[in-house]
């Protein structure tokens, strides 16, 4: 028999340590060829004083066995407590997070009796870098960060799970009629990687849509990939529409390490009571099972899994009209252990290909492009003369330098100067972009330190600049409405 294959177990909070025990029980008797080491994460660590939640020498384990699989923690609300979850996934660069959302039907309710879809979400970038300033009095900035590395892995990611899973469709969901930089990056990447799988239907949904559709029609979706915050949101929807979301699982895969978790949380209300589902920490150990090449013993648990959910018996939270038999958290492992080596009848049996394949180590290589730089936004925090653009116009004017004119003024992203509309709400919040005289000529950045100093010399209080750069010719920038 192959070694075993070490894997990293934490039990976690609340209903965690319930849930955790109920999955090793079925994960050991099936036969998964695996051994667990113990760590500790959530409460006890965060009580100790360690705000990340997790002791430092417990990322030795996960580093040495490289899964995860993790019971839900109850983060402290406030008190400067990091989520775990963030931390461990930008520590261990888990960029993807992968969220199939299956329905049941008609043994867990749901008005969507045929959704099989999988959200794959980009899980290290977009607003949730984190970084945010509060910039005048009243308005903060919260940044969001596409990279082109981070979305050609992520979409990437998203063929290759649809080859090695045998779907047939992959939906890209931005909003790059808004974000025409940050989104259109991320769909025109999209586009260039489908190109290298002809076999795979692909279509792309402005997210608004896309999230209706999912609430509408989620049958007709089979993967979608999308961005950090979008996916959050989708597949919340897509769980709940499927009525599981106590019974979802998720992955969160890194190229060297992967992390395995329900995608509730430690429901602290039933904790102890052993009445929870333990079905979303078996689901993403069946995930687990598959990443470590057990797809066998996944087949078998899973399957073991769709029959005792067929049988009818449920724990309490899915106890409905087409349940035979309520069970507790520990019965309802004892009786998937008993259906281990069937499949279901009326539910779809799984079956995973052994050892399912995916190739993430290519990205294209393109040559760095041209950067140049053409202009200049400054922010600046002005309260005075009763919030007139015209007034900040002409003022503001008079320190354009030899090179830098002041072209336009936006008040949250609106045009305000040299032409705007009354009825236009002005914050404090002032976006001054200034081109050379002749626009397209390239500057340097002398030029810009001189004209700041300008602007502070006038007696103006600038709060940022954002460089505009042409990136080989193309605008890297986008315009200001009304521009
Ligand atoms: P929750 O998911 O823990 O609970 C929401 C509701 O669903 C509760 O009524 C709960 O009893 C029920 N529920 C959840 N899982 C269940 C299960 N397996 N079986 C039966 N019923 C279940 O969400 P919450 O109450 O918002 O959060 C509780 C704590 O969990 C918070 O501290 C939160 O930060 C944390 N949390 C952790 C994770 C994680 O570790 N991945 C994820 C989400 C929330």
């Amino acid at each position: 028999m192959a070694e075993k294959r070490k894997i990293t177990v934490a039990y976690g909070d609340g209903i965690g340590p319930e849930i955790m025990q109920a999955t090793l029980d079925i994960l050991f008797a099936a036969g998964a060829n695996i051994e667990t080491e113990v760590i500790e994460i959530g409460e006890k660590v965060y009580k100790k004083g360690i705000s990340t939640g997790i002791a430092p020498e417990s990322w030795d384990s996960l580093r040495r066995t490289k899964v995860f699989l993790k019971a839900p923690i109850t983060t402290p609300q406030g008190g400067g407590f990091k989520s775990l979850n963030v931390t461990t996934r930008k520590t261990l660069g888990l960029y993807a997070n992968v969220r199939p959302c299956r329905s049941y039907y008609p043994y867990v309710d749901t008005n969507f009796p045929l959704t099989d879809m999988v959200i794959i979400r980009e899980n290290e970038e977009d607003l949730y870098a984190g970084i945010e300033h509060q910039q005048t009095d009243e308005v903060i900035q919260a940044l969001k960060l596409i990279s082109k590395p981070g979305s050609e892995k992520i979409i990437r990611f998203a063929f290759e799970y649809a080859k090695a899973y045998n779907r047939k469709k992959v939906t890209c969901m931005t909003k790059d009629n808004i974000m025409k930089q940050a989104d259109g990056l991320f769909h025109k990447i999209f586009n260039e990687v489908a190109q290298e799988y002809p076999t795979i239907e692909t279509n792309h949904m402005i997210i608004d849509i896309g999230s209706a559709i999912i609430a509408d029609r989620p049958h007709s979706l089979d993967v979608v990939v999308t961005e950090n915050l979008y996916g959050d949101i989708i597949s919340d929807i897509a769980a709940q529409v499927t009525g599981s979301v106590g019974l979802g699982g998720s992955a969160n895969i890194g190229p060297d390490v992967a992390m395995f978790e329900a995608i509730h949380g430690s429901a602290p209300d039933i904790a102890g009571l052993d009445i929870a589902n333990p079905s979303g920490i078996i689901n993403a150990a069946v995930m687990m099972l598959v990443h470590i090449n057990q797809s066998e013993v996944a087949e078998k648990i899973q399957n073991a899994w769709l029959k005792t959910v067929e049988d009818g018996i449920h724990t309490s939270d899915i106890y409905g009209k087409n349940s035979a038999r309520k069970v507790w958290t520990s019965e309802f492992a004892k009786e998937v252990i008993l259906r281990l080596g069937q499949t279901p009848t009326q539910l779809r049996a799984v079956k995973y290909d052994q050892n399912v394949v995916m190739d993430l180590s290519k990205m294209s290589k393109k040559p760095k492009a041209k950067k140049e730089l053409v202009g200049l936004d400054v922010f600046l925090d002005w309260d005075k003369d009763g919030r007139d653009p015209g007034k900040l116009g002409e003022q503001l004017k008079k320190a354009d330098t030899k090179q830098l004119k002041l072209n336009l003024i936006t008040n949250r992203g609106v045009a305000v100067y040299p032409e705007g509309h009354p009825e236009t709400f002005c914050s404090d919040h002032w976006r001054c972009r200034y081109y050379p005289e002749k626009e397209g000529t390239v500057i340097q950045n002398e030029q810009v330190i001189e004209l700041l100093a300008k602007i502070n010399e006038a007696g103006f209080d600038f709060i940022k600049t954002e460089h505009l750069y042409y990136f080989d010719g193309e605008r890297g920038y986008s315009l200001g409405q009304g521009e």
